[in-house]
């Protein structure tokens, strides 16, 4: 097979890669000239023809949702960009935004002539202190050069961006929790419905978007639909409800590979193939005993799930929750089960909002019984209680306000179920696990 040659990263390398002067000579800002001769429910239907999903994890096809928002809303409507990147072994948004955040800005102008918002705010991470630099000066770049502010390209368009800092949570990326986030509140995730395209910033319609999505928006419009489904994993014949994964991903590599990276490759490329020609191989000579397909939510592959392709239905095929954000992190064969889980429930235990009881003391009580085995004292019946534990929590059982309850119960199930020899094991030898608090920040 040919190499593949990167679209979202073409420019990532380059010297002059953030500057406007760098992104012009390469063409830039075309798109957005192309999209403004365009009636905006055009641009809009581009991009839902294109069947580009959602990258920020859970795929939901973008123009749809952007046909979601009221017609004829007399205004205003907002487009809120998530650059609340934090879920764990996810960094292909910081890449983007730091080495080419014209592209970016071009995508953010797009959305928001399609969707008729003359307000965007971009809610970044707060430790992403490089990307708020960047994208301040490339901001102020656009307004100086007449691409954002009152009259862009002398077309009567007219659209201001805003660059707001997070709050240092992982719950400030759920849409509903940024909104409140962006309104001066703590961010607590809302009841949904109504969804944000309905009722959103400051009760008004709005669309949440990812910045990997709105970067590949920039692209659909420069370069058309057949080449965006050029790409990719068509619809999966047996399943009515796989509308195919297309386009280019971008794809984090990290956890025991030797060359932990991020890549951009078509949709589709399996675990393997990532972790041998891109990471590098496992690290130290040792084998794959796991991977999580796309942020420790999703679940995990086992040794012998490796040839999935990383499409958004493909992991769900090994009983993995989705592609999530397509961060694969790799557990090598020295490394318990119950160490893994013990690190992916404390992150989740911390980061829960805490609004709802299942949620709240769900991750709680994981963390207690999982450090209970660590520390030798665990019974066979501790991994039933705590299937039965995630069982209780979640939007499907409908005890939850958000997805966080289900992207902390579902690896604990996944793992018991795919490992659960090894956990067996594990407590009936009554050893203890001597990993380090170091070593585990690893897993
Ligand atoms: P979701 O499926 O509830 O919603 C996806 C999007 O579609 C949202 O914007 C939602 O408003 C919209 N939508 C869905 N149904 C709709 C409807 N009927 N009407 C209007 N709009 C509708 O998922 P989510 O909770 O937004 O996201 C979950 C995903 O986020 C997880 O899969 C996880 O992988 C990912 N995630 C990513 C990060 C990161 O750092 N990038 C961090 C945490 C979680
Ligand atoms: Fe908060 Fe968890 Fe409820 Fe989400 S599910 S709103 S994180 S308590």
């Amino acid at each position: 097979m040919a190499e593949f040659e990167p679209v979202l990263f073409k420019r990532i390398n380059k010297p002059d890669s953030t500057s406007l002067a760098g992104y012009q000579a390469d063409g830039g800002y075309g798109a957005l000239k192309k999209a403004l001769g365009m009636a905006p429910a055009d641009v809009t239907n581009i991009v839902k023809d294109s069947g580009l999903r959602g990258r920020g994890g859970a795929g939901f096809p973008c123009g749809l949702k952007w046909t979601f928002l009221p017609k004829d809303h007399p205004g205003p409507i907002y487009l809120c960009i998530n650059g609340d990147e934090s879920e764990p072994g996810t960094f292909n948004n910081r890449i983007l935004m730091e080495q080419d955040p014209h592209q970016l800005i071009e995508g953010i102008a797009i959305a928001c002539h399609a969707i008729k918002s003359k307000t965007a705010y971009l809610y970044l991470r707060y430790e992403y202190g490089r990307s708020y630099r960047i994208l301040k000066k490339a901001i102020e770049e656009c307004y100086a050069a007449g691409l954002l502010g009152k009259n862009i390209l002398g077309t009567g368009f007219e659209l201001d961006v805003f660059l707001h800092r997070g709050a240092g949570a992982y719950i400030c990326g759920e849409e509903t929790g940024l909104i409140e986030s962006l309104e001066g509140k703590r961010a607590w995730p809302r009841i949904k419905p109504p969804f944000p395209a309905i009722e959103g910033l400051f009760r008004k319609p709005t669309i949440v978007n990812n910045i990997e999505t709105l970067c590949c928006v920039t692209h659909i419009l420069d370069r058309g639909i057949e080449w965006f489904k050029s790409m990719g994993v068509p619809p999966d014949p047996n399943n009515p409800r796989d509308p195919g994964s297309y386009g280019p991903k971008l794809y984090c590599i990290s956890g025991h590979v030797n060359n932990p990276c991020c890549v951009e490759l078509p949709m589709g490329v399996t675990s393997r193939e990532l972790i041998e020609k891109y990471g590098g191989g496992v690290w130290k000579g040792r084998k794959a005993k796991a991977v999580v397909p796309g942020g420790i939510s999703m679940g995990f592959l086992s040794a012998d799930e490796l040839d999935l392709p990383l499409d958004f239905a493909g992991p769900g095929k090994a009983g993995c929750l989705g592609l999530g954000t397509a961060a694969v992190v790799v557990v090598d064969d020295h490394t318990r089960m119950v160490d893994v889980l013990y690190n992916c429930c404390r992150f989740m235990a911390h980061e829960s909002c805490g609004q709802c009881t299942p949620c709240r003391e769900g991750t709680s009580w994981m963390v207690r019984i999982l450090d209970r085995m660590r520390k030798g004292q665990g019974r066979k019946e501790d991994l039933d209680l705590l299937v039965e534990v995630a069982n209780s929590m979640g939007i499907i059982p409908g005890t939850t306000i958000c997805g966080l309850s289900d992207g902390a119960a579902w690896p604990v199930k996944n793992a018991i179920k795919k490992f659960r020899a090894e956990f067996e094991s594990y407590v009936t030898s009554g050893e203890k696990s001597v990993t380090s608090a170091q070593e585990l920040m690893q897993l």
